[in-house]
């Protein structure tokens, strides 16, 4: 485990067998927000960095349903029991079992590890512009129908989920690199992928901090490019189709 802090994130990166995952702790005023819940063993060492920063955890925002970010959601609401749950409406939908897709989604199946055990229920789900203390909630659909990033106001710091990744290279979720394809392979619909990217560049992030890799300072250039580079990948594999 290895914590990074960066102003008022704090990124807590677990490493099994080479596959690392971010969650993150914001820091509020009076209080600290969890962003994801990592894998079924993370719950004590995140609860321990909160006790380090000396301030209560009040809730949890989740950035998507795929059991690398939910899985110590039920131990931590354990411990927690008054943690406030917040997903996307659309996640919620694949947190509870439902795999179905709406008429104007791509219609290409849901990827990736799906939790199959988790009984914490949300509390509030989220959509767009929904303002959680000092984060707004923008939706990134791509990597799962209802992925949602998080903009920090006060540092412009976005915590992307899996909308972007930066182990193995800056990369757009659904661009499968070599040195750590899993989030591109777990991605369910690449063209959303890439609007949601072009997206969230219009929003200056100064910080980006991914699912998978470490933290990126001033990264619009770098983003930009892992844009161009998957659109000339995306538009290449329909000429040759
Ligand atoms: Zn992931």
């Amino acid at each position: 485990m290895k914590i990074t802090k960066n102003n008022c994130l704090y990124q807590i990166t677990f490493v099994p067998h080479f596959f690392p995952v971010n969650c993150y702790l914001v820091e509020e005023d009076e209080d600290l927000t969890l962003i994801d819940a990592a894998l079924p063993y993370s719950a004590k060492s995140i609860l321990q960095t909160a006790e380090l920063i000396g301030k209560p955890i009040k809730r949890i925002l989740l950035t998507h349903a795929h059991e690398d970010h939910v899985g110590s959601l039920d131990a931590i609401k354990k411990a927690i029991p008054d943690l406030k749950v917040y997903i996307s409406a659309r996640d919620n939908r694949i947190l509870t079992g439902d795999l179905t897709l709406d008429n104007h989604e791509d219609q290409t199946p849901i990827k990736g590890g799906i939790p199959k055990k988790i009984k914490t229920k949300a509390d509030e789900t989220l959509k767009d512009g929904d303002q959680i203390g000092s984060l707004q909630a923008i939706e990134t659909p791509g990597h799962t129908p209802g992925s949602m990033s998080y903009l920090d106001k006060r540092t412009r710091a976005l915590i992307a989920g899996d909308s972007f990744q930066t182990r193995g290279g800056t990369a757009v979720t659904g661009d499968v690199k070599k040195l750590f394809p899993f989030p591109g392979w777990a991605t369910w619909s690449k063209p959303t992928a890439l609007e949601s990217a072009k997206k969230i560049v219009t929003y200056n992030p100064e910080l980006l901090a991914p699912g998978h890799g470490d933290i990126l300072e001033n990264p619009l250039q770098t983003m930009e490019r892992a844009i161009h580079r998957f659109e000339i990948k995306m538009k290449g594999a329909i000429i040759t189709r």
